[in-house]
């Protein structure tokens, strides 16, 4: 008889100092979909949901799927959203009747209006449905703070092994074999966790640079599940330092057969490992300054200079319209250049309303807080293009996803093509520069608002990749948030 299995991806990265909440609408305007239209919009597709519809074909699994979402990152999740999602997720779960297994796709730092810990609630109330005894499988990203509720709840957590995140697929498949064979009776798998009293650690989970903590702890990893008896997956967490809350924090978890104390010890000994060495960070984080110093040795017809705005980040949950890299590309005179995406619903309708050829001027940018990356600069700007904003990844993070800007425009500043847009988008994909008619190689200067997501698609095209603080919300200088709730003391926050 086929294993019955409902599966199911409910994400979102909150920023607990972002002011603006994160609302059903955001979700909807991203990744979206119920029940039966999930196989049409996921299969194919390189996240997590793609990956479980694999597996229900490869092991003969019966699969039930009542919702996949996740919205940009931002501010806490309205009670509304969430309440919508988990009301999907239970009725699936009392819909299905017997069930062999759980598989959810969760991001680890989802806060809500309620709930500090969204995850653990997820978890919590999927055991009040399905009782003790079915298991219970998790994806997670990195940057995820791991609670004890989590691990108590979840039969397996593992987290994506690369970041950029370019193996959320595999890591569904990774997460379903085990499932499988749990649900077999061939192993029983508990949840191990360590955590420590960091808000980060494990070099913001960074493997592009090829080198530091996050390498060096995965090697670890694998190295332990080729030769522990009984460990079935060992799972690496950064932490996700942009919450406030009581389990903010790096973390490891230990999947392993049975109960056996020696799991603990293992997931203590790499958290250890990550707790020595959570002063390195291999990407310098420069200043703006150090940023146009650079920017003014290029030289049009080399390939572009990737920067990153990593203080600005709609993917860490900035709000996406800092000024402070615009403003000085212009008063360095810096042409040939193009930014993604200042997020300005008033300007692009502006710009919308006046039409591709005119001349627009605009307030732009820098609406939200100013005292994060800088007020709104005053601007003469020709519209260069308009789109409904949608896009499909074609690189390789999350192959295949779709995104929007909503409804938006380019416009020309100065010789800086600027994209504005009425939805909060990170940018990790060439083609969220095409839509626009914008040929990303063509240019001598690339800015994008992203982390790390970006480096995946952007550093193969370009001649060097920097990445810059703007000072937004996503800043490193993480000391400048009023953390409430993080227990202290801990590091950075306190010299320990
Ligand atoms: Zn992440």
């Amino acid at each position: 008889m086929s294993k019955r299995v409902l599966a199911a991806s409910i994400k979102h990265e909150t920023h607990a100092f972002n002011r603006l909440p994160t609302t059903l609408a955001h979700f909807k305007a991203q990744q979206f979909a119920l029940g039966d239209e999930i196989r049409a919009k996921y299969k194919g597709v390189r996240l997590e949901m793609g990956g479980f519809l694999d597996a229900a074909e490869k092991y003969g699994w019966e699969i039930h799927h009542p919702v996949c979402t996740f919205a940009t990152p931002g501010g806490s999740v309205t009670d509304e959203a969430f309440e919508f999602f988990l009301g999907h997720l239970e009725e699936g779960l009392r819909r299905a009747g017997r069930l062999d297994g759980v598989a959810l796709a969760l991001h680890g730092s989802m806060v809500t209006q309620s709930h500090d810990d969204a995850e653990g609630e997820i978890l919590k109330r999927t055991r009040a449905i399905i009782g003790k005894e079915i298991p219970v499988a998790v994806t997670l990203d990195p940057h995820s703070n791991v609670t004890r509720t989590m691990a108590l709840h979840a039969n397996i957590i593992t987290a994506f092994r690369t970041s950029p995140h370019v193996d959320q697929y595999e890591t569904a498949l990774r997460a379903a074999a085990i499932l499988d064979r749990a649900m077999k009776g061939e192993v029983k798998p508990r949840v191990y966790l360590a955590r420590r009293a960091a808000l980060n650690a494990f070099d913001s989970a960074r493997t592009y640079t090829g080198r530091g903590p996050m390498i060096e702890a995965l090697r670890r990893a694998t190295e332990i599940e080729k030769t522990e008896n009984g460990v079935l997956c060992v799972s690496v967490h950064s932490g996700f330092s942009r919450s406030d809350f009581a389990e903010v924090g790096p973390s490891v978890a230990v999947t392993g057969d049975g109960d056996h104390p020696r799991y603990q010890a293992l997931a203590e000994a790499l958290m250890e490992f990550g707790w020595q060495n959570r002063h390195i960070q291999t990407e310098k984080v420069m200043s703006v300054d150090e940023a146009i110093a650079i920017a003014r040795q290029v030289t049009v017809g080399e390939k572009p200079l990737i920067v990153g705005d990593y203080g600005d980040a709609p993917g860490g949950g900035a709000y996406g319209d800092s000024t402070s890299i615009l403003k000085a590309l212009m008063d360095a005179g810096i042409k040939n250049a193009a930014l993604a995406a200042m997020y300005d619903p008033d300007s692009t309708r502006k710009a919308r309303a006046a039409g591709v050829g005119s001349t627009v001027k605009l307030t732009l940018g820098g609406k939200h807080d100013p005292d994060f990356g800088g007020g709104p600069i005053e601007v003469e700007a020709k519209v260069t293009a308009l789109s409904d904003g949608n896009f499909v990844y074609k690189g390789p993070y999350g192959t295949g996803t779709r995104g929007s800007f909503g409804e938006s425009a380019a416009v020309d500043i100065k010789g800086i093509q600027v994209i504005l847009s009425t939805l909060n988008k990170g940018i990790y994909d060439l083609e969220q520069f095409r839509i626009f008619g914008i040929e990303p190689t063509d240019k001598s200067v690339l800015v994008v608002k992203c982390m790390q997501g970006h480096h995946a698609a952007f550093d193969p095209i370009g001649s060097r990749s920097i990445d810059v603080d703007s000072g937004g919300l996503t800043t490193i200088d993480i000391k400048r948030f009023p953390y409430r709730k993080v227990p202290r003391p801990t590091w950075p926050l306190d010299d320990i």
